[in-house]
């Protein structure tokens, strides 16, 4: 171009002032009739307005709802075009906060009016009645403060289609005019297109239809011009929104985003016939299914017709750090079941575009729940380094593979606008070009819902006809990833095939492993707690008792914990409201687990007898505590053993040999027990058993423990073992999210104890009690020390009042080793101790369930804990975080009382063979203990099965059979053989979704040989 002809300029302003033009004035709204709204959920228009508003009003409130009202009467033969347009306040870009409303026509839900969505497409005659539901939003900091709105417009028009095509197609064209690089060959005929079109246009200003026809002309030489072929490079663009089920709002508030997005999208569904929607989270759909029958009935349909898709896998898009292997499970199994059930449709991708970190153990799952296909984005925000692959086959723990692919470029998770900008940045930023040319990604507002606009449907038209831009085509997940896979495995272009093995590490937001430490705790206990109450449910069923009410209790339960396992709720980043909710929440679905299983063992509560149940698949001994008056008395087994036992303060304390998954009765007799000798000799600052010496400084913090069974000391000379320390917390951004690095630049201790008492010391135990004040918080740590166990707990209260801290707990250990193994879903892995790389070191906190341990051969030590997740251990320090105590976007986030029991395991031999799991196990499901006799809980199994933990034993959902579910826990193959000791007719191996695999069996003895890790699910017909 010899000149500068300014052409970009100038059109892009004559675009501008087309997106007005479009339009033709038809019926302006001045007023509306108003009233207030409390806020119910799937609330119907009112049948009275009490009060007028008027265009040019403002209105204010946090969380307030608002109906407006107003009649329109609209002439006889008006064309199919009418629209209306209304702006009644701001929202940001993803609906996270501000304003949202639901607009009703005639009565029925119709479209949402937002920020985002400002126009809708109407009937073109009669009278119409228009009722908003309005929602002022939260705001997005606290303490809350009421957010301003104002009522700036609101009319009827008729949208004048010629001139809107044009609107688009220059939009599209300069936009990729913008977007291609300088020396394309197609940005400069791109330009002189656009031009050459609008020379076309009649802006004389004489007559409304010349203008219109020359629009027409103008869209008909661009259509001409770029005639649709086929392209090299594709991208499959897909109709979304991510809708956090809770994050700066509450669950509530995500019933009516559901419903506003839903019904945008059954809007926008009858304009485009091409617009396909992909939703996921069987959750939110069952809001709608229960607020909203009429917007349910349209999504059936829309399913039929095979342009909803109800995809995704997961009950809701959960975190994949915290939750058990079994919850994982349970997500696919009530997922799939929904859809199947709701539309007769099944998810063969997992799409989790959100989520902070993949568990190694997903692969496996995925496989077992007939899933093929894993679908994310996040990993894109690593802080570190970037994965090398966006295509490859992710190897998991036992070594199944699963097809994985990132969706690159902007937009990629929510906010995607289908405009040439974000198409190319799809392709430019894969990274497996050798491989693959045809790509996934997503249109519509996000986060917080919304969804997309008639903007987004209309480019995604254009977009792919532009030259230099990828072909575009709206298309859906099952079907993109079905070509994935062709590709994949066909691989046309003799690309490379990569395969990542382990866990998908998000290297940010590492707070989320601590976070909101009440929400964690109560996962992990109703984790157990499900467990239980399923086995003994399983257990009244197989001997025939009808079991069903407790079957759907626990159902429910269930439902409630995984969706509080959502990506924002349990990773401890959502706003304050939501925690609030969460303890009602727990509390319902322990009420209700715990009616299940007091329906299935019907304790009797009869005095001076206790029923003791070991739910775990292996024989223990175990420290059984009981409440209640025992002086001048004893426990009795019922073969009449005494077994070991104290009083303590509250009751008394019993080691107890229990057989695996079975009960055994203790019975109360008169008389004192036989007197022991206490089992620990007290130092001036310490204690000895028969197993360790434990000494300690001034400030509580263990100078010495000494394994006396090795000769070996464990903490390394001038160093201080479980050193309470505070560090400085105050991350570059994303306050709850994130533990930086240099928070381990300050640490500060919690200096002296005010009182060190010994609480207890009998036969069976010593307790120390050191209590603390330090800032403005209080914190008391009981440390026991065991007569049968090398354990040592500090079980702790603290009533945490700091901010901008985080509490750990230190131990140095002599050992030396450059590996740790952390326990996680389904099985354990080890992570580098060492930070050689920058791989290394961006796992300097990571995640662990029930236990993590250290080992040179031969010897080590496990950090045990019964509701942390945090780990650190590097450069022979163990550390386990206990608390956060972040700002935002919850500016009381942590602050209270919390209980929490962490312990130290020294062991001789390998992990495995010290049983450390199973200690683990000990300190968060201990023996269950009724009042009275109960109804046989035990009995089914008879065998011993070492390195293996039954996850499940429930009944099967479908009723009629008994489900168990076991995986292998040390890392290598085995053999294991048990029997099963009740009535069936026949097993047969399953899935996870409780699907038959193979021919049935009817013999008692079942045997098997597993892989590594592997997962293993038996239905047992009744
Ligand atoms: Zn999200």
């Amino acid at each position: 171009m010899p000149f500068r002809f300014y052409n970009y300029e100038r059109l892009s302003r004559a675009a501008a002032r087309l997106r007005e033009e479009r339009w033709e004035p038809l019926v302006p709204i001045r007023s509306f009739d108003a009233a207030e709204d409390g806020g119910a959920l799937g609330a119907q228009p009112p049948a009275r307005y009490t009060g007028q508003m008027q265009v040019g009003d403002y209105w204010q409130g946090y969380d307030r709802w608002l109906w407006l009202r107003a009649e329109v009467e609209l002439p006889a033969g008006l064309p199919d075009r009418v629209w209306g347009r209304f702006c009644f306040g701001t929202t940001n870009g993803g609906a996270t906060q501000g304003f949202e409303s639901l607009l009703y026509v005639n009565g029925e839900p119709w479209q949402a009016v937002d920020q985002n969505h400002q126009e809708t497409p109407l009937p073109r005659e009669g009278k119409l009645c228009l009722e908003f539901r309005l929602w002022s939003g939260l705001t997005d900091q606290e303490p809350p403060h009421p957010v301003e709105h104002k009522i700036t417009s609101a009319a009827l028009a008729l949208l004048d289609e010629n001139a809107d095509s044009l609107y688009y197609w220059l939009s599209c064209l300069l936009e990729a005019h913008s977007v291609l690089p300088d020396d394309s060959p197609d940005k400069p005929r791109i330009l002189n297109l656009a031009a050459k079109a609008w020379d076309l246009v009649d802006t004389s200003g004489v007559s409304r239809e010349a203008f219109s026809r020359s629009c027409g002309e103008a869209v008909a030489l661009i259509e001409k011009t770029l005639a649709p072929v086929e392209k090299e490079v594709n991208v499959t663009v897909v109709g979304h929104t991510h809708i956090d089920n809770a994050w700066l709002w509450r669950i509530c508030h995500t019933h009516e985003k559901c419903a506003r997005s839903f019904s945008t999208v059954n809007r926008l569904m009858e304009r485009y016939p091409e617009y396909l929607f992909l939703h996921t989270q069987p959750q939110q759909y069952e809001y709608i299914r229960q607020d909203y029958p009429q917007l349910y009935q349209m999504i059936q349909r829309r399913v039929q017709e095979g342009r909803w898709e109800p995809g995704g896998g997961m009950w809701v898009e959960c975190d994949c750090n915290l939750p058990s292997g079994e919850s994982f499970v349970r997500q696919f199994l009530y997922g799939t079941r929904f859809f199947e059930g709701e539309f007769g449709k099944k998810s063969t991708f997992l799409w989790l575009p959100d989520v902070f970190g993949y568990s190694a153990a997903l692969p496996q799952i995925l496989k077992q729940c007939e899933i093929d296909t894993f679908i994310t984005t996040k990993l894109g925000w690593n802080d570190q380094n970037q994965l090398p692959y966006d295509t490859f086959y992710w190897r998991g723990l036992d070594g199944t593979s699963v097809l994985t692919h990132f969706i690159k470029g902007d937009g990629a998770c929510s906010g995607g606008t289908a405009t040439p900008r974000q198409i190319a940045s799809v392709w430019e930023s894969y990274y497996n070009k050798d491989l693959n040319t045809s790509l996934l990604t997503c249109m519509g507002y996000g986060d917080g819902g919304g969804g997309p606009n008639r903007d987004m449907l209309e480019s995604a038209r254009r977009v792919g006809r532009v030259p230099g831009m990828p072909g575009v085509k709206v298309g859906r997940v099952d079907q993109f990833c079905q070509q994935l896979h062709k590709t994949v495995e066909e691989n046309p272009r003799d690309g490379y095939v990569p395969v990542w093995d382990g866990e998908l590490y998000l290297e940010f937001h590492r707070g989320t492993y601590t976070s909101q430490a009440y929400n964690k705790k109560a996962n992990r206990r109703m984790e157990f707690l499900l467990r239980s109450a399923e086995a003994a449910v399983a257990a009244a069923a197989c001997r025939g008792r009808d079991m069903e009410q407790p079957r759907r209790q626990l159902e429910e339960a269930w439902k409630i914990v995984l969706c509080q396992q959502f990506h924002d709720i349990i990773p401890g980043s959502s706003i304050g409201s939501v925690y609030e909710d969460s303890h009602a929440f727990y509390a319902q679905a322990e009420s209700l687990a715990r009616q299940a299983l007091e329906a299935a063992a019907q304790p009797s509560g009869e005095q001076g007898l206790f029923t003791v149940w070991n739910n775990a698949n292996w024989q223990r001994s175990s420290l059984v505590e009981l409440e209640g008056d025992f002086t001048g008395r004893h426990l009795r087994l019922e073969d009449g053993t005494v077994p070991p036992q104290a009083l303590t303060q509250g009751g008394a304390v019993a080691l107890l040999p229990l057989p695996a998954l079975d009960s055994v009765k203790l019975l109360v007799k008169d008389g004192p027990a036989p007197e022991a000798p206490a089992c620990a000799t007290l130092l001036e600052h310490g204690l000895e058993t028969a197993l360790l010496r434990l000494e300690w400084d001034e400030n509580g913090q263990l100078t010495s423990i000494y394994d006396k069974r090795e000769d070996r000391e464990l903490v390394p000379q001038g160093r201080k073992a479980n050193a309470i320390t505070l560090y400085e917390d105050r991350p570059r951004n994303y306050d709850a999210w994130e533990l930086e690095y240099s928070h381990r630049r300050k640490g500060w201790g919690i200096g002296a104890p005010t009182a060190v008492t010994v609480v207890e010391n009998n036969a069976l135990r010593a307790v120390v009690e050191f209590r603390y004040q330090f800032g403005k918080s209080q914190l008391v740590q009981r440390m026991t020390a065991y007569a049968h166990t090398a354990r040592v707990d500090f079980s702790t209260w603290v009533d945490w009042q700091e901010r901008e801290l985080v509490m750990k707990a230190d131990f140095p250990v002599d050992i030396h080793s450059n590996r740790a193994r952390f326990d996680i879903q389904f099985g354990s892995m080890e992570r580098p101790t060492t930070k050689n790389t920058s791989w290394e070191f961006a796992k300097f906190e990571s995640v662990g369930h029930k236990w993590a341990d250290y080992a040179e051969p031969g010897y080590g030590a496990a950090l045990l804990n019964d509701c942390k997740y945090g780990y650190d251990i590097h450069d022979g320090v163990m550390s386990l975080t206990l608390l956060k105590a972040s700002n935002r976007p919850d500016d009381h986030a942590d602050q209270g009382t919390h209980t929490f029991t962490y312990a130290l395991f020294p062991h001789s031999g390998e992990w495995y063979q010290a049983a450390v799991d199973q200690e683990a196990w000990e300190l968060n499901d201990p023996p269950l203990v009724f009042q009275g006799e109960t109804a046989p809980l035990g009995g089914l199994w008879q065998g011993d099965v070492p390195g293996v933990t039954f996850d499940a034993m429930k009944v099967a959902e479908d009723g009629g059979a008994l489900i168990l579910r076991f995986h292998e826990k040390e890392g290598r193959h085995a053999r294991v053989s048990f029997q099963a000791d009740f009535q069936f007719q026949s097993w047969c191996p399953c899935n996870l979704l409780e699907r038959q695999e193979g021919q049935p069996h009817t013999q008692r003895e079942l045997s098997f040989t597993l892989r590594p890790f592997e997962l293993k699910t038996i239905k047992f017909k009744l």
